[in-house]
């Protein structure tokens, strides 16, 4: 029997996550990769028989028209974060997927994002029209590669939030605006969200975007038998602050301040200096703490857009909290991460997990996928490491039937 192939399809497919994730993916496959950073390789994982990376075929939609192997050089040459010659090394696979790779959608995604849009992105499509349009993409790539699933991961710029007043609790509820354009507030994220779960794809949230949040669309994934999972991948500065936060409390230290200043300067950065895109970022970076905590200290989040330093983030925290006799001490860090290095193997990673979740039937949210979020949908846990036992509790409890039966 031949071995099923399961599609990765990326929303912002040429953007540094993206191709610093597809360049990883190629690696992995020629073994030129190793295995640090990969959640799914360590040794608790390694019986669950998760997808080879072989087993992996990407493609997906973007809305600049730029050459990937070239966004994805630009790690190497401006970034000095990947070999060049690695690169080189995965060129044609890149030039493949790239072959893949389709026309997205700008639906309300802000006029930082439009403009970022080249001249080709339909515009004025109704959310029906676009979803539609998405679909066949999906449809197609599926059919033309012969795919037994596709998971699609929204790896595209941040989106303004949406006023959760404004939407609709139940899909029949939503599904009908999707024919009144003004009454409709999804953002692109939505819209593809809800073209893969519709298809039965699943659908995975890396960005703070609505994405799969709503509610209905949770219903949808029910309705359909698919699965879903976001938001925001939790790579850096966060991840830090769900480590630490439970130790202040474990200790009964009571945190009274938390400063986070965060610099960076690739185009994530460029699009999140927009104070609208920005404020989903913040409200993302900002949750966790008071969850872990118990009380809510004085919190101060700042993302600032500083050009020279491309993909390489800088986050410097200031914790100030009061020990025995009410004395006040102070924690500061430093962290220096290569900001899609970080979040490209959390993709693979997501991506490998999800498609055991569909091979164990399971539909609707993927709660045990917490770890890898600052924002995990429907769970309140926020601690890294509670988040991490809930992985390996989901690992555990059951034995994946290997989906690639060999002939
Ligand atoms: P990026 O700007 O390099 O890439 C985003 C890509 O999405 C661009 O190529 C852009 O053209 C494309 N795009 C924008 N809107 C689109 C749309 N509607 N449809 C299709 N494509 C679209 O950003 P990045 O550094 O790759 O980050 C990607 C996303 O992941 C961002 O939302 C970021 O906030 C989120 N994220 C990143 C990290 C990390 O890098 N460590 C961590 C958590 C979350």
């Amino acid at each position: 029997m031949a071995k099923l192939k399961i599609g990765v399809w990326l929303i912002g497919a040429r953007g540094g996550v993206a191709s610093t994730a597809l360049v990883g993916l190629c690696a992995l496959k020629k073994g030129l990769a190793g295995e640090a950073g990969l959640v799914s390789q360590l040794p608790e994982f390694r019986q669950l028989g998760l997808a080879d990376w072989g087993d992996f075929v990407a493609a997906g939609h973007e809305i600049r028209c730029v050459r990937l192997v070239d966004e994805a050089m630009r790690m190497a040459t401006d970034n000095r974060a990947i070999d060049p010659g690695l690169i080189a090394q995965c060129a044609e696979e890149l030039d493949q997927i790239d072959r893949r790779v389709r026309l997205g959608t700008i639906h309300r995604v802000g006029p930082t994002i439009e403009r970022l849009a080249a001249p080709e992105v339909p515009v004025g499509e109704s959310p029906r029209e676009a979803i539609r349009r998405l679909q066949a993409d999906l449809s197609q790539f599926a059919r033309h590669e012969g795919l037994e699933h596709v998971i699609v991961v929204n790896v595209a710029s941040t989106e303004p939030p949406v006023d959760p007043t404004l939407l609709p609790r139940t899909w029949p509820e939503l599904d009908r605006k999707l024919d009144l354009p003004d009454e409709c507030p999804l953002p692109a994220s939505s819209l593809y969200a809800i073209a893969a779960l519709d298809l039965g794809f699943s659908y995975v949230n890396f960005t703070p975007s609505l994405g799969s949040a709503p509610e209905a669309i949770d219903d949808l994934a029910r309705q359909r038998g698919s699965r879903h999972m976001g938001c925001d991948g939790k790579t850096g500065e966060t991840l830090l602050k769900s480590v630490l936060a439970p130790m202040f409390r474990a200790r009964g230290l009571g945190v009274m301040s938390w400063v986070g200043h965060n610099i960076f300067g690739n185009l994530d950065g460029k699009v999140l200096d927009d104070p609208a895109n920005k404020k989903a970022k913040l409200a993302s970076k900002d949750r966790l703490l008071a969850e872990i905590l118990g009380y809510k200290p004085q919190t101060l989040i700042s993302l600032e857009y500083v050009e020279s330093l491309g993909d390489w983030k800088t986050a410097w925290d200031h914790v100030h909290f009061r020990g025995f006799l009410g004395t006040p001490m102070t924690l500061q860090f430093i962290w220096q991460g290569c900001d899609s290095l970080l979040a490209a193997p959390l993709v693979l990673d997501l991506v490998r997990f999800t498609e055991l979740a569909r091979q164990r039937g399971e539909v609707g949210r993927m709660p045990f996928l917490a770890s890898f979020f600052k924002s995990p949908y429907g769970v309140s846990e926020h601690d890294f490491t509670r988040q991490f036992q809930m992985l390996e509790a989901w690992a555990g409890a059951g034995r994946a039937p290997h989906s690639t039966a060999e002939g």
